[in-house]
């Protein structure tokens, strides 16, 4: 009798969020019921939606903002709080999520010792940071320190977009922000920031400091892939401090396919990245997950790599 196994799919970038954390500040989920309860639900729906889309494994993650906009003080105890209920979460259902941690960023110290709190103590992943904390890029020294331990765990940060700045906003979107909110959001604003913060990592010379570091970004690397080369050139021209910065984004830069199904795009990212850096998320709830597994069965791909995508190189990154 042959059996037919179900294809293993892990997918790494799929939001909650939790009441405490989102009584904070105005909720990811805006004013939208529908989607706030999906976003609040770690059981019957969520699995419901996972289990008819063929998804294994959810590694779970708080929505944006999560805790970028808070203050230092405040920070702590609200992340660490936050990654407790997760844990809780994740030890109901083993084998359907896995865990990214948020950190206090405004306290880096702080943010370092609850990443190593949540690897080694609760099992997480890793993290997830949401774009600016408090208005800086994390590229700033005073971040460090949670690279620093990153790299010592041995565990990946997930670099998230989050609304830009509102300096940004002003000056670029506010024309169509009322017709086109998502301008900010997905439709573009959070491609910028996130682009621009990788691309301010790899000039910071944090991957010199810290040879081992691990960062993902989504949505098939917020257009990174696509501009390498030409970003690679510019900065090689003269007046620029000498750096190889395809090879340095190349090395220390995994990339998932959330919300972003495109077969062009993942081409791109497969001939600039290679395969084995991709890896299969959705973006749930903001997007479907049966959007995101329809996808993965017509990738114009070989089965072999179609397999790292689903969950080869999530295994081998997060250690599942
Ligand atoms: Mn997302």
């Amino acid at each position: 009798m042959s059996v037919v196994r179900k294809p293993l799919i892990i997918a790494l970038e799929e939001h909650y969020c939790d009441p405490a954390v989102t009584a904070h500040f105005k909720g990811p989920s805006g004013n939208q019921p529908a989607l706030r309860e999906r976003l609040e639900d770690l059981g019957e729906l969520r699995l419901k939606s996972m289990d008819e889309a063929g998804i294994s494994m959810q590694v779970l993650s708080h929505g944006a903002p999560a805790t970028q906009r808070l203050d230092a003080v405040t920070a702590v105890s609200v992340a660490r709080a936050a990654n407790d209920r997760l844990h809780t979460t994740v030890k109901a259902h083993p084998d359907r999520f896995g865990a990214f941690g948020v950190l206090p960023t405004a306290d880096p110290t702080g943010a370092a010792d609850e990443l190593e709190r949540v690897v080694s103590r609760l099992g997480f992943k890793g993290a997830m940071v949401h774009g600016l904390t408090n208005g800086a890029f994390l590229d700033e020294r005073r971040f460090w320190p949670i690279f620093e331990r990153a790299q010592a765990l041995d565990v990946p940060i997930y670099m998230h977009p989050a609304i830009p700045h509102p300096a940004v906003i002003e000056a670029y979107y506010r024309d169509y922000v009322e017709d086109f909110p998502s301008i900010l959001s997905a439709g573009w604003g959070f491609t910028v920031e996130t682009a621009t913060q990788a691309i301010r990592m790899v000039l910071s010379g944090v991957f010199d400091a810290y040879p081992r570091l691990k960062i993902i970004i989504g949505h098939m690397g917020e257009g990174l892939p696509f501009s390498l080369w030409r970003i690679d050139q510019a900065m090689s021209r003269a007046g620029n401090r000498a750096l190889d910065f395809r090879a340095t984004f190349s090395e220390h830069f995994w990339i998932t396919t959330s919300g972003n199904f495109s077969n062009p795009a993942l081409l791109c990212s497969v001939m600039e990245l290679g395969v084995d850096r991709i890896m299969f998320s959705v973006d749930y709830p903001y997007v479907e997950n049966t959007q995101g597994t329809d996808w993965l069965k017509q990738l114009p791909l070989c089965a072999e790599d179609r397999e790292k995508i689903m969950n080869g190189n999530a295994k081998r990154l997060l250690k599942m």
